[in-house]
């Protein structure tokens, strides 16, 4: 039977918080639904009760409410989480900032913006651009995934090599703790050596050590122009050889450095209408590339003149200059497209992962080596912003198989590309987090004493583990 408001005011547990928020700001019946199920469906919830508080004040009484009669909560943002942290196994309160949506300033001086975090990462970026200012983070999910879900995430994305991740981008933050207080650090300032900087512990901390409120966000001065590159390269080590030589020649100029391998693109033009391979024949890889400036530079010629340069070098010899809007956008559908192309022939295995740029060369020679052992048949499609040394490395079934051809080899085959990682000190998680979905392979290969500080800090500031529980973390005597 689906919840009705009246079950709610019946339970004592739970009335006082349905009276904190008033009727509007409980969802219950069918519109629950979208707020339980993960957008791919692989992760479906269930919630005691779920609220949407419209502003801080709401939130802190309810937290204070579910921290006095220990009620476990689960935060959740625009629900667009690859790893399910937002998706409550059932004994949660479900808490939702989708209405605590104000843009409450922008800064040209400070060069700042302080933003709810129910707003989306869409409606920041263009509340920037109103001003003549640039919000970079962005990311495939930006018109729904929200400031507060993107900063509990430490999301990345294409523009990450210039202007780094969420971590980079925002300067203070408030916070309501498990325990009901708000804590106040929302500052705007570029220094402040005052101690140990504590937002960090929520950014990136997937909701579970508290509730990210309010955010002040850096902006940056707004490129007018941008140049768009697609290449085909021979080897992944030509890609990669590209990098420091763009970067050194523009004085820093590119943005996105992209890398996405022969079958991304030839499963994009398979599945993906309205999409066409820009160059004159097929590579083993491709890049995409794209440089950004102010009004002051002369950015065509100088990207001309390095992509020559890399011609003279035979790191490419087939290159696209995106002429317009219409072509820099068909660009970008080949690489935003490549995950709905994998879902077209059933994904096997998914890896977000990550190692230092100039060992990925090295990393997708030694996986397909260990993929070769454990599922001979399968087939290897990578992609990623290499820029940042992030690869999405994805199993997928043999030409012509079922889609769930693979699914009986998918531990062998995460362990085998896991294993390798380790070899190359890289991370399991790169932009997506740990969530329900990597929390056993996190215990398994972070750093013994690196874990026990971060179970640490989690006793610390939530002993009665109130805040996701379940999530990230594998704590003993779990709920
Ligand atoms: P949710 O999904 O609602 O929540 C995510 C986690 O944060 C959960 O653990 C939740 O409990 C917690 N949380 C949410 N809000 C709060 C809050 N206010 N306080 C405390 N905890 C909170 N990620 C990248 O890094 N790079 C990409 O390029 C990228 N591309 C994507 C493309 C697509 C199409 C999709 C669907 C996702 C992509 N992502 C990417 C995943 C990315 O992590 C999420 O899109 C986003 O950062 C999460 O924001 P959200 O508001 O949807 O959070």
């Amino acid at each position: 039977m689906t919840q009705q408001i009246s079950d709610l005011q019946a339970d004592p547990a739970l009335a006082p918080i349905v009276q904190i928020v008033g009727e509007k700001g409980v969802i219950v019946g069918d519109d629950q639904t979208p707020l339980l199920t993960e957008w791919r469906q692989r992760w479906h919830g269930s919630a005691v009760m779920i609220v949407a508080p419209q502003n801080r004040d709401e939130l802190c009484a309810i937290v204070k409410h579910c921290a006095a009669k220990k009620i476990a909560i689960t935060p959740q943002g625009g629900n667009t989480g690859l790893v399910g942290g937002q998706i409550p196994y059932g004994h949660e309160i479900l808490i939702s900032t989708k209405r605590m949506r104000t843009i409450e300033s922008v800064s040209v001086i400070d060069n700042t913006m302080t933003v709810e975090a129910g707003v989306t990462l869409q409606e920041a970026q263009s509340a920037a651009l109103e001003a003549d200012r640039f919000f970079p983070l962005s990311i495939g999910s930006e018109g729904s995934c929200q400031i507060g879900g993107a900063i509990s995430t430490n999301a990345g994305g294409v523009n990450v090599l210039r202007y780094g991740n969420m971590r980079d981008l925002v300067l203070g933050l408030e916070a309501v703790l498990p325990n009901g207080e708000i804590w106040n650090g929302l500052h705007s300032l570029r220094k402040n050596n005052t101690g140990y900087d504590l937002k960090h512990l929520f950014i990136g901390g997937e909701g579970t050590l508290g509730i990210v409120t309010r955010a002040v966000l850096k902006l940056f001065a707004r490129p007018h122009q941008t140049e768009t590159v697609f290449i085909g390269a021979a080897s992944a080590d030509a890609i990669i050889a590209l990098l420091p030589r763009l970067q050194g020649g523009s004085g820093g100029l590119v943005s996105s450095f992209e890398l996405i391998d022969e079958m991304c693109i030839n499963l994009v033009l398979r599945h993906i209408p309205n999409t066409r391979l820009p160059l004159a024949q097929t590579y083993p890889f491709y890049g995409l590339i794209e440089f950004s400036a102010g009004h002051g530079t002369h950015l065509k010629p100088l990207v001309e003149t390095l992509l020559a340069g890399a011609i003279d070098q035979g790191l490419t010899s087939d290159v696209a200059v995106a002429s317009n809007e219409t072509q820099r956008d068909d660009f970008w559908r080949l690489r935003h497209h490549v995950s709905q192309a994998l879902n077209g022939e059933g994904v096997g295995a998914r890896h977000d992962v990550s190692v230092p740029i100039s060992a990925i060369p090295q990393f997708l020679q030694t996986a397909a080596r260990a993929i070769q052992q454990v599922a001979p048949a399968a087939r290897i499609a990578a992609f990623g912003h290499v820029g940042d040394g992030n690869i999405h490395y994805d199993i997928i079934p043999p030409e012509g198989a079922s889609k769930t051809a693979l699914d009986d080899q998918r531990p062998a085959i995460e362990a085998a590309v896991y294993d390798v990682i380790a070899q190359f000190g890289g991370s399991i998680s790169a932009e997506h987090g740990i969530g329900t979905h990597k929390k056993e392979i996190l215990a398994k290969h972070k750093d013994s004493v690196e874990l026990a500080m971060m179970h640490a800090v989690k006793t610390a500031i939530d002993p009665h583990n109130i805040m996701n529980p379940g999530k990230m973390l594998v704590l003993p005597n779990q709920r």
